[in-house]
């Protein structure tokens, strides 16, 4: 039986030692888990300036109290280390079963520290934690890898998180692959698992999480599975998984199109949710203890038959309308070449769609990339992914992300990244959802539509919404207006400090943030159950708060400020060429000054205050 007690272990791979640690208790209570208490390792560990790929960038996997419970959709865990992306704080999230087994092996927070002399792999079973060779599966990719290490330790409940060779070759949006196709993807934590020499991690334990007080958290368990299974927002994701929105968001243009230039995608219907369903033969899957199911079992005939996790929503856009690619076969066959060489889709769909617009603008030609690159070539596609992953050719230069590749490039190029901090910008049309827009802008992992998921502004949250942001009828409508810059600042700040708690607490967010189909009174008293608390809602909001001023802090430390909390021109300045926002552009000055001043940070720099911070408990020093 396992409680949440903080149990760190620190693994030294310069010196091959290990260590075990517990956190702060005070700390524990301070971030509540998981995101938070990692940032908050990574703010003590990390120093100013510090090189990402430097062997003194600690890599942290983390769990929540509510990793592996029971409780619904109780799988995440968390990578955090200093980002070589946008070089500020970087993290990324996954469900699958890796995090449930890493806390029933009795680890909550394993650091990664230095740099392995040679290829490694960290076994944690059952409070055995070894360095083992990983010699032989360098170069390997990750469903190969995923295969031999599971083989390799035997036994049930049994999870890896690897790298692939775009990991190994420090890709700047590198991710890290467990279970299949779950994805630690954005940020470029695979990049840091390579410069590390760590090629993966196994997990394996047969424990079992022990709330404080069982009764009461079993009692509380049943009600929040009844609310989320008969919740009916989350009944069409069971069906077809987050491919359900790819219309609706087409039909309002909100669906990226051609490098995020426009919203409607004339083929949409060919990569809708019922196409791709029947054309690739998917089936539902579920990460742990989830009755949602949003996840995708496909089956690929590609050099013998492949089954993999995959085609979401931000996939099948990043990979399909955003470079123009209407071919659904295509766009599978990507997702299983960027999961098997370790590559963030996202970052590589808004990569690819740069170097094709600027291919078709004449910005870029044949000798600059080798490969003609027009809109919708799916081949030349799949033959940059390669490059990207081994750094060949173009490639090489594509693998530093858009931000950088851009400015390599020069030549007015830069216009066309799409990213915020170095991150590239997900698939949401700024000018279409503005509240995607400030979220994008303020995240502080660079541009993430999961640091914010702002959904509260949807016309079917709107009790929800009234609740808890207290807006009056009119003011609820003009939150309920996408188009309209009003009350999103509101929204956004609510959203950031709920989804800090989502990933703090190691729970997903589909059904707390997405749905609200889990009221927070519910969450709380499952928590206060399980850790023995007396927290309130606002409590929990408050400890989101801290973590997401906490996150702010360690990017001002680094010389972030307002500057940082932009988009791209074309967000700003090109009036959107069709949807229900045509004509429309990003409102950010506005936004912005509502949203520092709901924060309290300073107006002109968007800096935390002496106060805020003091208030929040996190003054250090
Ligand atoms: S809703 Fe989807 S992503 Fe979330 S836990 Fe369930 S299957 Fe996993």
């Amino acid at each position: 039986m396992v409680g949440f007690d903080g149990r760190v272990i620190v693994v030294d791979l310069e010196k091959g030692s290990i260590k075990r640690v517990f956190a702060d208790k005070h700390h524990l209570n301070l971030f509540l888990g998981g995101r938070g208490c990692a940032s908050f390792l990574l703010y003590q560990m990390v120093k100013r300036g510090m090189d990402p790929f430097s062997a003194d960038n600690p890599l942290i996997f983390g769990v929540g109290p509510f990793t592996g419970a029971i409780w619904p959709s109780s799988s995440r865990f968390v990578v955090v280390a200093k980002s070589p992306a946008t070089e500020g704080l970087g993290y990324a999230n996954a469900g699958g079963f890796f995090g449930p087994y890493m806390r029933f092996a009795g680890v909550d927070f394993l650091i990664l520290k230095g740099r392995a002399n040679r290829p490694v792999f960290i076994l944690v079973c059952d409070g055995r934690i070894e360095i083992r060779s990983a010699v032989d599966l360098w170069g390997k990719p990750v469903y190969e890898t995923e295969q031999v290490l599971k083989d390799e330790v035997g036994g049930r409940r049994v999870s890896v998180a690897c790298i692939g060779p775009a990991g190994e070759r420090m890709v700047r949006f590198a991710s890290i692959i467990c279970d299949e196709g779950r994805v630690a993807a954005r940020a470029g934590m695979g990049a840091v698992m390579g410069s590390k020499l760590v090629k993966g991690i196994v997990v394996s334990g047969e424990g079992r999480v022990e709330p404080k007080n069982p009764e009461k958290f079993e009692k509380v368990s049943k009600e929040a599975f009844s609310k989320v299974v008969e919740n009916p927002i989350l009944r069409g994701y069971r069906e077809y998984g987050t491919s359900i929105i790819i219309l609706p968001k087409n039909d309002i243009g909100d669906l990226p199109t051609k490098n995020h230039y426009d919203g409607t995608f004339r083929n949409a219907h060919n990569i809708s949710a019922e196409r791709i369903h029947r054309l690739l033969g998917i089936v539902p899957s579920s990460c742990f203890s989830c009755p949602i199911g949003c996840g995708r079992k496909v089956r690929l005939k590609l050099n013998g038959e492949k089954v993999f996790e995959g085609m979401e929503y931000e996939t099948i856009a990043s990979l399909g309308s955003n470079c123009g690619n209407s071919d659904a076969r295509s766009i599978a066959e990507m997702n299983y070449m960027c999961n098997d060489l370790g590559l963030d889709t996202i970052s590589t769909g808004v990569v690819i769609a740069w170097a094709m617009e600027c291919y078709e603008k004449g910005l870029l030609t044949k000798e600059d990339t080798g490969i003609e690159l027009e809109w919708g070539n799916a081949e030349a596609m799949k033959e940059i992914i390669r490059q990207i992953a081994f750094r060949k050719g173009f490639g090489d230069i594509l693998a530093e992300g858009v931000k950088r590749a851009s400015q390599k490039v020069g030549r007015g190029t830069e216009r066309y990244a799409m990213h915020v901090k170095g991150l590239e910008i997900p698939m949401q049309q700024p000018r279409t959802v503005k509240m995607f827009a400030l979220g994008h802008a303020t995240s502080n992992r660079g541009a993430d539509h999961l640091y914010a998921l702002p959904t509260i502004c949807y016309p079917w949250l709107r009790e929800i919404a009234k609740e808890w942001l207290g807006l009056s009828d009119e003011e609820l409508d003009q939150l309920n207006d996408l188009d309209s810059w009003k009350q999103k600042a509101k929204a956004v700040v609510f959203s950031e400090n709920l989804c800090a708690v989502a990933d703090s607490l190691g729970l997903c967010k589909f059904p707390l943030i997405e749905s609200y189909a889990l009221p927070l009174s519910t969450l709380v008293k499952g928590y206060n159950a399980l850790v023995g608390s007396n927290l309130t809602p606002i409590d929990l909001l408050k400890a989101g708060e801290r973590i997401v001023n906490l996150e702010r802090m360690f990017n001002v430390r680094e010389g972030f400020s307002k500057k940082d909390d932009s988009l791209p021109e074309r967000f700003l300045v090109d009036p959107m060429p069709s949807g229900s926002s045509k004509g429309s552009v990003v409102e950010l000055g506005k936004m912005l000054e509502e949203y520092y001043k709901i924060r309290g940070w300073d107006p002109a720099s968007g800096v935390p205050k002496d106060e805020n911070i003091r208030e929040l408990g996190l003054k250090f020093d």
